[in-house]
Order: structure tokens, then C-alpha cells, then sequence
């Protein structure tokens, strides 16, 4: 086609549309290349005066096919360069650039042909050709109806566009209201959550002061009661003894017998009164080891010396092993033979015949001191037990006792940086066995 004169603006244009449907394009698109094309030509005729313009198709077997128009300027482009009027224009095209074409300079523009149209074969192509040569170029009045046309029809979907738009923005402003209201519900419920836990843990607070003041009061009151008792209780033994004594007045047989009840009465008392005295001591923190590196044969020998007097029943041996060297340990001296004094007594208390030993081992820098017996032993769901305070195993209290032994031993113990732990089995025989820090726990 030539172009030569504004008139043909239309025409090329009305062309344009018409081989753009012909090979395939969508309608949008159709009106794409038309419109691209109408501004190019007009770009031509008015800086070179005009071009000449050809519709072709590239058969290329790789890729997609393109639908191409070269307009080929009747004078040189200025500087050999073409720059659309309007910057919009390139944007209607796949490609639109200045090319070479065999020597010549044209402006070529191409649209890819959908993968859905109809395949272009050269026969296809022959078909096409005659096809639009035999329709006649319409007038500019027709080419500015059909403009009017797609005008109003681009009008038209635009605002369909534009109220498909609203009413997603409505849905979107809705779902917004939504999630804002569920944001806020849960942002409430947390704060509530977080007002409870807040509450909770003031209550917790509250609790543990006041529990801690109560166990302190109770500690005290043990320590004021026993203290106060000793006095009184030492006088009693002290004149029972006097009464008992043969420098005194002689006693009737009876009375010598109830003298003896309560020096008996009297010593048991004090024992006890001794004991809740230790444990109110350690419980109240007043208790303070005495560091020292104590040495552990020297406490072993002291023990076996001491209970030998209480074990000289022939049916239970006490059996006190030497302890390894060097059989050093950072200890309070007293308190850790209190302990196991305590352990020992208990042993030799609860078992009708075989042996109690204590032994000492030393494994990975810390002391394993146990005392192990071939007594009656103590059930599982009891072991626990035995350490609380006044708890003494059914059936054992006529052995006598307070139940204040082993709580305080378990105190002292951890006081010295270790643990008391014990295993039994009833009907052979129970082991406690206290672990010790070499070095100061
Ligand atoms: P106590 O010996 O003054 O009764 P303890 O606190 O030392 O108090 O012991 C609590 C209870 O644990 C004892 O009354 C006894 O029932 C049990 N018990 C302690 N040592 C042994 C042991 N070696 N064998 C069996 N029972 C034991």
C-alpha cells in the first residue's frame, strides 16, 4: 500500500485491522495493531512525507508467528531514526523498531499470532491474499464509524471494568471489616488471658509469702519451744537422778520404780526436744557448716568406737570399712558424723541380725557414704515417706524414735552441698547412702 496522503492514514489503518483478524488476533489486539499502524503512518507522512507499507507474516517453523508490517519511508529518515509522537504507541506492538531490510531502512512493527488461531500456511496465505484483495478499501467516513465503534466498545468495557472493580473493592473493604473485627476479638481475649495470668502470678506471689512466713514462724516456734523445754526437762533428769542416789534418803522399792519411770520419761524427752531443736535449726538456715577438710578415717574410727557400745548384740554385726585414700573431704566435721551416726543407729535399730556397714567409695570427685543394713526394709510407696517429719513406718514406733532423724539428716546433708538418698528391700535389707563433693559442694 502507498501512503501518501492523510486519506490513506485511514485506509492503511482500516487494512491493518483487517489483516490482523484475517491471520488470528484477538479483537483487543486487532485494534492494537491498527492503532499503532494509523500513528506510525501519520508519523511518516508528516516528517518524510510518506511510506510504503506491506503486510507479511513470518513463517517461522520455531517460535510463534508473528504478523509483520514494514512501512518503508519514501525519503530517509532524519538521522536514520524513527521515534514515535507517541511514547504509548510501542507499547500496543510486541516489537517496534527501525530495521534494515536488504540495503533499505523501514520501520517494522510485529504481534505475536495466538497459539490458538487458525495455523498460517503458505496455501492459508494464498486464501488470505485474495480474500483481501477482493474487498474494497472503505472510506474514511466507514474506518471513522468503525473507529466510533471500537471507541464506545472500549468505553463500555472500561466501565464494566471499572464497576467490577468497585465490587471487589467492596468485598475486599467487607473481608477487611472482618479481619479487623477478628483481630480486635482476639487481641481482647489475649489481654483478658494475660489480665488472668497477670493475676494468677501476683496470687502465686502472695501465696509463696505467705507460705514461706508460715514455715518460718513454725521454725521458730520450734526452736523458742525446744530451747525453753531443755532447761526444765535437764532439771527433771538432774533431781530424778538426785532422788535415785544413794547419798539421799533411801527409796521404797516402789518409788525407786517410779523414779526410774520418769528419769526414763524425762531422758526420752530431752532427746526429742534435742532433735526439734537440730531441725528447727536447719530449717530456719540458722545452721552454719564448719568448712574444713575433714578426714574421713578419723570420723570412720570415731563411729565404730562410739557404736560398738550400742551394737554388742551378738546376732548384728557393725561392720565400719577404712575408707579409701586419701579419704579427704571439704565437710563440717560434726554435722557429717552426726549423719551418719544417725544412719548407723538407725541400722543397728531396725535389724534383728546380720551386719550394718558403713563404707565409703570415691567415684568421679564425688564421696559415696553408705550405710547398709540386712534389716526388715522399708515398702517402695514408703521411701519417700520416711523423710518427712514424725513419719515412722507403722509397727516400728515400739522400737521407739521421734520420725525427726532422717528429715534432719536429709537437711544437714544438702546444707553440706550433697544428697541423701535410699534403697531398700523388704524383708532384705535397706541402704542409705549420702553423696558428698570432694571438693566444697
Ligand atoms: P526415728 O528413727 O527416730 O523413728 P527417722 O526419721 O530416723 O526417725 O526414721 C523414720 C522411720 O524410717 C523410722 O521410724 C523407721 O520406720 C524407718 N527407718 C529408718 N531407717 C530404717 C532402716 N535402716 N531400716 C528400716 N526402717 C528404717
Amino acid at each position: 500500500m502507498a501512503l501518501r496522503v492523510e486519506h490513506d492514514i485511514f485506509v492503511v489503518r482500516q487494512r491493518g485491522r483487517e489483516v490482523a483478524a484475517a491471520v488470528g488476533l484477538e479483537h483487543q489486539d486487532q485494534i492494537r495493531l491498527a492503532t499503532a499502524l494509523s500513528e506510525v503512518a501519520r508519523d511518516l507522512l508528516h516528517t518524510v512525507g510518506g511510506a510504503d507499507v506491506t503486510f507479511a507474516v513470518d513463517l517461522d517453523e520455531q517460535g510463534p508467528q508473528r504478523v509483520r508490517v514494514d512501512l518503508a519511508p519514501v525519503r530517509p529518515l532524519p538521522d536514520g531514526r524513527y521515534e514515535p509522537h507517541s511514547g504509548a504507541v510501542a507499547r500496543l506492538v510486541d516489537m517496534l523498531s527501525v530495521v534494515d531490510r536488504e540495503g533499505d531502512t523501514v520501520v517494522r512493527m510485529s504481534r505475536r499470532v495466538p497459539a490458538n488461531a487458525q495455523a498460517l500456511t503458505p496455501e492459508r496465505l494464498v486464501e488470505l491474499r485474495t480474500q483481501l484483495g477482493s474487498s474494497a478499501p472503505g472510506s474514511a467516513l466507514d474506518e471513522l464509524a468503525s473507529q466510533n465503534e471500537q471507541l464506545i466498545a472500549a468505553l463500555d468495557e472500561v466501565r464494566s471494568q471499572r464497576d467490577e472493580l468497585a465490587v471487589l473493592n467492596e468485598e475486599l473493604q467487607e473481608t477487611n471489616h472482618g479481619v479487623m473485627a477478628l483481630y480486635n476479638q482476639l487481641s481482647e481475649e489475649l489481654e483478658e488471658t494475660n489480665r488472668g495470668v497477670v493475676a494468677l502470678y501476683a496470687e502465686l506471689d502472695e501465696k509463696s509469702v505467705q507460705l514461706r512466713s508460715a514455715s518460718e514462724s513454725k521454725s521458730r516456734f520450734l526452736a523458742n519451744v525446744s530451747h525453753e523445754l531443755r532447761a526444765p526437762v535437764t532439771a527433771v533428769i538432774g533431781l530424778s537422778r538426785l532422788l535415785a542416789d544413794s547419798a539421799s534418803d533411801p527409796l521404797t522399792a516402789e518409788q525407786a520404780q517410779q523414779v526410774g519411770l520418769i528419769r526414763s520419761s524425762a531422758t526420752d524427752l530431752l532427746a526429742l526436744v534435742n532433735e526439734l531443736l537440730d531441725l528447727a535449726k536447719a530449717e530456719s538456715g540458722r545452721l552454719e557448716p564448719n568448712w574444713a577438710e575433714v578426714d574421713l578415717r578419723a570420723v570412720f574410727g570415731q563411729l565404730r568406737g562410739t557404736l560398738r557400745a550400742l551394737s554388742n548384740r551378738t546376732d548384728v554385726e557393725l561392720v565400719v570399712e577404712e575408707p579409701p585414700p586419701p579419704g579427704m573431704v571439704r565437710s563440717d566435721e560434726v554435722l557429717l558424723a552426726q549423719v551418719l551416726r544417725n544412719l548407723l543407729h538407725n541400722g543397728l535399730k531396725f535389724t534383728e541380725r546380720g551386719e550394718v556397714r558403713l563404707r565409703a567409695e570415691l567415684r568421679d570427685e564425688w564421696w559415696r557414704l553408705s550405710v547398709a543394713d540386712t534389716g526388715a526394709g522399708i515398702a517402695p510407696e514408703l521411701h519417700e515417706r520416711i523423710f518427712e517429719e514424725f513419719y515412722q513406718v507403722p509397727g516400728s514406733t515400739r522400737i521407739g524414735g521421734t520420725g525427726l532423724g532422717l528429715p534432719y539428716a536429709r537437711r544437714v546433708v544438702r546444707l553440706l552441698g550433697g544428697t541423701l538418698e535410699m534403697t531398700s528391700e523388704p524383708g532384705r535389707g535397706s541402704t542409705f547412702t549420702v553423696t558428698l563433693p570432694v571438693g566444697r559442694g
